[in-house]
């Protein structure tokens, strides 16, 4: 239910509604235990929503939380101070101002005065005196007779043996806990008087089929409730069916995080980890051998992954090819993980239509995280994933990666936004000789946020250029470098030129040349100082149209730089007809070489044939003395990467080269 979005406004007529029909009824954020409030055309949280109960910590069993993951109303009752409180807590995905959807809960709270005294002597003792409440006493079915108030006029030893379950002598307990039963069936459905109701009691579920019987008296309607417990195994069918996926046998998302939460919370000094699976091409698969062998896959990958929490965790398949895990830490395997779906790939695609696995892993750090945050977590790790062309390709959760969370459709509000609040920075990165003198710079942008903080390009480039818009950002960055270069003229800078991204979307979008000749025009700077970077893809992508681009540069006087060489489709043949100024050798390759002799033969004739073809060489990604030295062996005498700075803001660029190079240009002090 309440699947559909609707606006704020919406809610709060809603709310409204709610209002005059309960005590309190409220708007909350059950993620942030935030109350909610909606003021011009705003929503802003205004208080904590636990601190109505007088906790001063977040609830452990958060209905409104579990009403969201559930998608479904859902009911509780709180007592406290003599009184019941009964709230329904009612999901909604609400759609914000900015277009984001976000999840809130309407609480309707009835408060119900509850007086131990006289609910427990409503349990008439001198009812038990009468024939018929013998019989109910003796009974195997519980027996609960309720009075048009709703108070417990009579329970035979059955129904508190199977409410109370000997651990709890509040008899007044009864009341609130059937009422609360009564409520939820109204809503679902008003008519029923049969229905199953599961029960929650010290972390373990019981369910119960429960039959209603109203009949008329003189003080008005009452209700018998009968109470038909199931055993354990039946219990388990009807958990099963609720919670588990019948194909491969494991939870499904909503048991999932219900095991998820228990085996947190009951073993809070054990580490971790949720791991998320993925099938990459697994349509492929299906529609080329056929669902059933799509299916034994999956039942493959469902076997595998119960095996490996059956110790000490739990595992789902969500849908399709999604599929998840929690285990310890210390049991994880990662190579013996490889070596399974190793294996299954080869019985399975052996025609080798690229069937392939993802895997996005999440450590848990904090035990009382949402599942579902931690879930979305490991997913957004899985979207970082790289082909590798290895069976498997695995991410490991960070910090940065919140901010993939931006659904197209918040991409674009907030880019629009930060667009016109200037949110997008260009950081430098130098690119020095082997003693780390600075010769030129890269232009990287950051995307800074108040509320965020710097934003790497990995978490937008990609969603930029998926919807075109990547062009926007790419000017902006191109002008601040310009308009740098502009700035440093005659300082003690102005030989440091600078080299900016350019996407291989932009070249289908806008006039690059025009772009950049007005650009050097504007800012009277020399084309030589503002490299262009394009990457091994684009050329790939639409050879002709690059290569014409590349010319009319030339023509202009600007550098152009092959950037990423090594990383995917590199060709030799490539090399030759691009006619580039500059080879920026790719990090993974360097990676590669620091292990592979023959890969070391390979970069170091690369590197000569770069220079050969009348090219300068610059290796990105050199991380270590080591790896330094190894290129510079090789013929390679210009280096960028984090042995000899990490990218930086324009400032701290200055700061850190204005010495070493005001000895180069000693009459401009700084
Ligand atoms: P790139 O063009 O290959 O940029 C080099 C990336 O390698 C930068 O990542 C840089 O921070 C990182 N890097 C440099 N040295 C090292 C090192 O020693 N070790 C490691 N691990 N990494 C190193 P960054 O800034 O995150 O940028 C990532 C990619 O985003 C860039 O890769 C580029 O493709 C794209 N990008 C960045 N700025 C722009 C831009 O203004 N426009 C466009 N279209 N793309 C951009
Ligand atoms: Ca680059
Ligand atoms: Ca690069």
């Amino acid at each position: 239910m309440n699947e559909t979005q609707i606006s704020m406004e919406e809610l709060t007529q809603i709310l409204e509604r709610e209002k005059t029909e309960y005590d309190i009824a409220r708007i909350v954020n059950p993620y942030a235990c935030s109350t909610m409030r909606f003021k011009d055309g705003t929503m802003t949280a205004e208080g904590t929503c636990h601190h109505i109960w007088k906790h001063d910590h977040r609830c452990s069993n958060c209905f409104s939380r579990r009403a969201c993951i559930q998608h479904k109303v859902l009911y509780k009752t709180e007592v406290m101070e003599g009184k019941s409180y009964r709230i329904k807590s009612t999901p909604y995905r609400v759609k914000t101002e900015t277009g984001e959807v976000r999840n809130y809960v309407i609480e309707s709270v009835r408060i119900c005065e509850l007086s131990r005294e006289t609910v427990n002597s409503n349990i008439r003792t001198d009812l038990k005196h009468e024939a018929t409440d013998y019989v109910f006493n003796e009974a195997m079915t519980g027996v609960i007779r309720m009075d048009a108030d709703h108070n417990v006029v009579f329970a035979n030893r059955q129904a508190k043996k199977m409410i109370l379950r000997g651990g709890e002598q509040e008899s007044f307990l009864l009341r609130t806990i059937v009422t609360n039963w009564l409520e939820g069936r109204q809503d679902r459905n008003a008519e029923s008087l049969l229905f199953t109701q599961r029960y929650e009691y010290d972390h373990k579920d019981y369910f119960f089929d429960i039959q209603l019987i109203p009949f008329e008296n003189t003080n008005g309607m009452e209700l018998l409730i009968i109470l038909h417990e199931h055993t354990d195994e039946e219990a388990d069918r009807i958990a099963n069916a609720r919670d588990k996926d019948p194909l491969t046998g494991l939870y499904n998302g909503t048991g999932f995080y219900v095991a998820m939460e228990r085996i947190l919370r009951d073993n809070p000094d054990k580490q971790y980890i949720h791991l998320r699976l993925n099938v990459r091409n697994f349509t492929v698969i299906n529609s080329v051998f056929g669902t059933r062998t799509g299916d034994a896959l999956l039942m493959r990958l469902g076997e595998l992954l119960g095996r490996m929490t059956e110790e000490t965790g739990c595992a789902c398949h969500f849908h399709s090819d999604q599929f998840g895990l929690l285990m310890e830490n210390d049991y994880f395997d990662s190579s013996k993980l490889e070596l399974d779906l190793g294996q299954i790939k080869s019985d399975t695609d052996s025609e080798n239509f690229g069937l392939l696995f993802q895997v996005g892993i999440y450590r848990i750090e904090d035990h009382s995280m949402e599942p579902e945050v931690i879930c979305d977590r490991a997913s957004m790790a899985l979207r970082h994933t790289k082909a590798s062309g290895e069976v498997i390709s695995t991410a490991v959760y960070h910090d940065d990666m919140t901010v993939q969370a931006l659904t197209d459709n918040q991409l674009v509000s907030r880019f629009e936004r930060a667009i016109a609040r200037d949110e997008f920075h260009m950081f430098l990165q130098p690119q020095t000789d082997v003693e780390g003198n600075v010769k030129s710079a890269e232009a990287l942008a950051r995307w800074i946020r108040s509320d965020e903080g710097v934003i790497a390009p990995v978490l937008f480039i990609p969603g930029l250029e998926k919807n075109g818009m990547i062009y926007r950002m790419d000017r902006v960055i191109w002008e601040k470098a310009a308009r740098q270069l502009k700035a440093w003229k005659g300082t003690e800078f102005q030989d440091i030129s600078i080299s900016v991204n350019i996407s291989p979307i932009d070249i289908t979008l806008i006039d690059i040349v025009d772009c950049f000749e007005k650009l050097t025009g504007k800012y009277e700077i020399d084309p030589g100082m503002l490299n262009i970077e394009i990457t091994e893809t684009a050329m790939v992508n639409n050879p002709d149209r690059l290569l014409h681009i590349v010319d009319q540069l030339h023509r202009r006087g600007f550098h152009v730089e092959i950037d990423d060489f090594g990383s995917g489709y590199s060709s030799l043949k490539m090399l030759k007809d691009l006619n580039a100024d500059v080879l920026k050798i790719d990090r993974g390759f360097l990676q590669h070489t620091v292990h592979e002799r023959k890969m070391k033969t390979i970069l170091s004739s690369i590197i000569q044939m770069a220079h050969a073809l009348g090219m300068h060489v610059i290796t990105e990604g050199v991380e270590t003395q080591e790896m330094v030295d190894m290129i510079y062996q090789m013929g390679c005498h210009t280096f960028q990467g984090f042995f000899f700075s990490r990218p930086l803001p324009v400032d701290e660029f200055e700061e850190k080269y204005a010495e070493q190079l005001s000895g180069r240009f000693p009459h401009n002090g700084r």
